[in-house]
């Protein structure tokens, strides 16, 4: 069985795993046949949830590179969820503690956090160090999601 995330069912509990493909998709429960929603919640990711959601995932994914002793990173926590939610169905939000993850915090040269990167089939399309508002971050999504013809 390849990659997949754990995911709730708002309505029965029931965790449903689904495949790094299909997050962005509208799914259903396996027990009440509900709607599953989108992945509205940003994704804690260690090397394997990285590498399968950011070449599998049909939408941009944002990535914040982030770690528990950054106040500013902290600080931007919420802003970050929101986003998730807001553009649930549309791009994934992958957060990566870079104290966990150095290997992957190495691999994208993060010298400085918070540090995003926005990433399209597996490519890097976007990357900034420092803070950034929603609407900054939105943009760079949506400007992923022109150049990509979705
Ligand atoms: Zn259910």
């Amino acid at each position: 069985m390849g990659f997949s995330v754990t995911r709730k069912c708002s309505e029965c509990g029931t965790l449903n795993r689904i495949p790094a493909k299909h997050l962005a998709d509208t799914g259903r429960c396996g027990n009440c046949k509900l709607p599953l929603r989108p992945a509205d919640a940003p994704i804690n990711a260690d090397a394997e949830a990285f590498a399968a959601i950011t070449r599998d995932a049909k939408v941009p994914v944002l990535v914040d590179f982030w770690a528990p002793w950054c106040g500013p990173c902290r600080s931007i926590a919420p802003e970050v969820d929101a986003l998730a939610s807001e553009m649930a169905g549309n791009a994934i939000v992958l957060k990566v503690n870079t104290e966990e993850h150095p290997d992957l915090a190495a691999q994208f040269r993060i010298q400085a956090i918070p540090n995003f990167v926005v990433m399209r089939e597996g490519n890097v399309v976007f990357q900034r160090a420092g803070g950034a508002s929603r609407r900054e971050m939105r943009a760079w999504l949506s400007e992923t999601a022109d150049r990509s013809g979705i």
